[in-house]
């Protein structure tokens, strides 16, 4: 294909209207022109050319169909060289405005009289410009006002010495684009004088000066501000107002002797011009001045975005306010003003007038369903929106009724206990009556015993007694291979899988023949109460002949407050029976021995109170402990907090946690369930030695109504899986469950788990399927343990083998320090 040429005159829209009617057989490459070399990104002409005209790439037909559109080729030339091309007279903008990626210009020894003023308007990545050896005369700053240049080559330029060239004298002063570095010249007249020695008067920059720097309004109001631009020559003064929204400006011009005024009139000022910068320019032909006023707009809020909750996933109200100044924004919930707290806060960003943030709700429950109105005003304006947050349904809203649930609490975590009662139908009182009666008559008993804080659901409740099995609604007496049952709770009818050792082992029915050692009321002397558990008194005692070895030893002594109350009510003889329960409970626990498991010395039965003698353990429980090794912890002396008792280290709570794991993993072998795993039915030894010391929930399995009190079965729901909590399932899977939440007690330093939330809040909080939080001091590694404990579905929890063996590494990796306990 032959190349062209295309001289510049011949209008670009003329080369793309041909372009558009050859497109057929025309591609898009370009070439060449004739005395040149040409590569992608230059172009090199040094071969003398009496051409007049910039050189132009042209357009070339190869047959090949480029992708690259003919601004793009010319865009990526980014170097053009022209040397000794003396037809070169003008350089237009034209030559120039195809070029845009253009770095590197050089045109020297040529016959360059002229540039026109926008010559370089369209290539603003300049950076390098030779000019060297041209009959230039002379030359604006003005052309390279918005380039950003390294390099400006103006060797053997002789210009006509004059206020017109006075900027490079300027700029070779300031050492500006490497003028400095190059000897110019000027021709005064007759002679030709260094640049640098050019004095020419009443030729300076201008001077500039604003009526204001900062100036703050109010949105709709009117103002003018001026601007003056003085010197020798008189500047040309203009206020740039690009993209100003307020409407109605308008400029005006005053001119005196020396100075050149103009006016900016702003009518009803907008509040998107808040932060604008009205910026004046003064220019001559020596150089430019500038200076800008500040605009602050002032205007009342307005809510620009008050967003619903995602249902279910969000935690937060998404808000954006628009106000200037910053509006002060106020929460209201049930007509009253949400104060802020951990659990309800506003975190917000501000970027310029806007504020942007979230209402954010730290485990919300249903209780925070509701209207949300966020309320912003600053001095100008108030101004209010509502939305409706969503968070979670109401426990049991799927239809099926509410259970009545009445809480307890721990009195120094939860001073307030809840109450939900919801309307029985009356069918389902009858059933409920019936039932009551029922299990009354045929002996069911009520397994969980609780301290601490636990729920307590009223309404008859529970699975099955070992002696007497609701089975599928018909009771029947010692089913060994009873299947999942049912309880009654409120109205809901709950299936029960029973405690599985217990059929397992076959107690109970078949006694197993198991020798309970027998303590003499006269060898047990007591010395002083350790405190008071669901039933009964705990002494620290001596205990004489207990020992092969020892004279008289140690022991914590449990009495039982009256029997009756506690054990087998409904046999005839509630004593009797009430003292074979605790014979069997008895039973059970010579059976438990581990190093990590209380030890249990035996029973003392002569009279009353029945007594159980386990060993002691001195530092108390594990949750009282943990508490007194936190962080809050003091000890007072004489009513005066003094010191700390010494803060619990990592290396101490891995210590901790893996002889939990370690007694659960024997109760695990036993086929034994807890079901009350927490850190206050663990014991304190010394040395940091730690025991599951209570079996309290586990003692359903010797038919015992024993933490039955006032017709309340008391859960321990904070400790408890969604299955337990729905089904009344507990298994070896749930008592991993509530190892989770003793690890989390552990790192909390004995904290309530879901200590904020009401019972019947957690209830739904974990049969929705919500974990609680990594507790700040805690490592990944054992949160990661904590949600394996968490896993909704049983079989896919850790087991407590694994776990064990994982916080045994861990604790490895981390030196055991024992030195804060005696
Ligand atoms: P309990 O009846 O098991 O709930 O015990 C009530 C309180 O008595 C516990 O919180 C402990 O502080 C204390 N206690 C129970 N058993 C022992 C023991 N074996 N050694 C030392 N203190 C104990």
């Amino acid at each position: 294909m032959d190349l062209f040429f295309i001289p510049p005159r011949i209008c670009w829209w003329r080369v793309l209207f041909l372009l558009s009617i050859f497109q057929d057989y025309l591609s898009n490459m370009l070439d060449c022109p004739p005395t040149c070399s040409c590569s992608p990104t230059e172009i090199y002409c040094n071969k003398s050319d009496n051409g007049k005209f910039f050189p132009l790439l042209a357009l070339q037909d190869t047959g090949n169909n480029g992708n690259n559109s003919i601004e793009d080729l010319f865009k990526n030339i980014t170097s053009i060289h022209i040397e000794n091309w003396t037809g070169l007279q003008t350089l237009k903008d034209v030559d120039m405005e195809l070029y845009t990626g253009l770095q590197r210009l050089t045109i020297m020894n040529g016959n360059l009289r002229g540039i026109q003023a926008r010559a370089f308007s369209q290539n603003p990545h300049l950076r390098y410009i030779n000019l060297s050896k041209n009959p230039l005369t002379t030359l604006s700053w003005q052309l390279f006002q918005n380039l950003q240049l390294f390099e400006l080559r103006l060797e053997e330029v002789v210009f006509e010495c004059g206020c017109d060239i006075r900027w490079i004298q300027l700029w070779q002063q300031r050492g500006e684009a490497g003028l400095h570095t190059q000897l110019l010249f000027c021709n005064n007249g007759a002679s030709k004088i260094p640049l640098q020695a050019m004095n020419i008067s009443l030729c300076d920059l201008p001077d500039i000066s604003v009526t204001h720097y900062n100036l703050t309004v109010i949105e709709g109001d009117r103002v003018t501000v001026t601007c003056n631009g003085s010197g020798s020559p008189l500047p040309e003064v203009d206020w740039t107002v690009n993209d100003l929204h307020s409407i109605n400006t308008h400029q005006s011009n005053v001119y005196w002797p020396n100075v050149h005024s103009i006016n900016l009139t702003l009518v009803n000022v907008s509040r998107d011009d808040n932060f604008y910068m009205l910026t004046c320019i003064a220019e001559n032909k020596v150089g430019m001045a500038n200076a800008s006023i500040q605009l602050t707009v002032h205007f009342p809020p307005t809510i620009l975005k008050l967003d619903e909750p995602e249902r279910r996933h969000e935690t937060c109200i998404e808000f954006t306010v628009r106000g200037n100044p910053q509006p002060t924004l106020r929460w209201f919930h049930r007509d009253k003003e949400i104060p802020p707290s951990d659990y309800i806060r506003t975190e917000m960003d501000t970027y310029q007038d806007y504020l942007e943030g979230c209402l954010n709700f730290k485990d919300p429950t249903h209780h925070n369903n509701g209207n949300y109105t966020l309320e912003a005003s600053n001095f100008l304006g108030v101004t209010t929106k509502t939305v409706y947050g969503h968070f979670l349904n109401a426990p049991f809203s799927d239809g099926t009724p509410t259970p009545t649930i009445t809480v307890t609490h721990r009195p120094e975590e939860d001073t307030f206990g809840v109450s939900i009662a919801v309307g029985l139908a009356g069918f389902a009182c009858v059933l409920l009556v019936v039932l009551f009666v029922l299990i009354n008559k045929y002996g069911r008993r009520s397994k969980f015993g609780m301290k601490g804080p636990v729920a307590v659901i009223s309404g008859e409740e529970d699975s099955a007694s070992p002696l007497h099995h609701v089975n599928h609604g018909i009771i029947t007496p010692c089913t060994l291979d009873a299947g999942p049952d049912a309880v009654v709770i409120g109205m809901t009818r709950i299936p029960v899988i029973e405690n599985p050792q217990y059929f397992r082992h076959g107690h109970n029915c078949n006694k197993p023949a198991t020798y309970v050692q027998h303590i003499k009321r006269r060898d047990i002397i007591l010395k002083r109460e350790l405190g008071e558990g669901a039933f009964g008194k705990v002494f620290l005692a001596e205990c004489y002949n207990l020992s092969p070895t020892k004279d008289k030893m140690l022991v914590a002594v449990k009495t039982l407050k009256d029997p009756t109350l506690v054990f087998s009510q409904t046999l005839k003889d509630p004593t009797l029976a009430a003292r074979k329960d605790f014979q069997r409970e008895a039973e059970l626990l010579t059976n438990l021995q581990h190093e990590h498991i209380v030890k249990f010395y035996g029973v003392c039965v002569d009279g009353d109170p029945l007594i159980m003698v386990f060993e002691y353990m001195k530092h108390g429980d594990l949750n009282k402990f943990l508490r007194a090794h936190g962080p809050d912890a003091m000890i007072l002396v004489d009513g005066q907090p003094l010191q700390t008792n010494g803060e619990l280290g990592l290396s101490q709570m891995l210590h901790i946690a893996t002889q939990i794991a370690a007694g659960m993993m024997y109760l695990a072998s036993q086929h034994f369930v807890h079901r009350d795993l927490a850190t206050r039915n663990c014991l304190v030894g010394n040395g940091l030695l730690v025991k599951i010391g209570d079996f309290g929930m586990s003692r359903d399995i010797y038919s015992t109504d024993y933490y039955r009190v006032g017709g309340h079965t008391m859960l321990p729901i904070r400790w408890m899986p969604p299955e337990s909590i729905m089904y009344r399932k507990f298994t070896t899977e749930s008592d991993v469950w509530s190892f989770g939440v003793i690890l989390w007690e552990i790192f909390t330093y004995g904290k309530q788990p879901w200590f904020q939330l009401a019972n019947n809040e957690v209830i739904e909080c974990i049969t929705q399927g919500r974990v609680l939080e990594r507790p700040r001091v805690c490592p990944k590694e054992v949160y990661d343990i904590m949600l394996g404990c968490w896993q909704r579905e049983p079989q896919q929890r850790l087991n407590i083998k694994d776990i064990q063996k994982i916080l045994y590494a861990l604790g490895k990796a981390t030196p055991v320090y024992l030195d804060i306990l005696g």
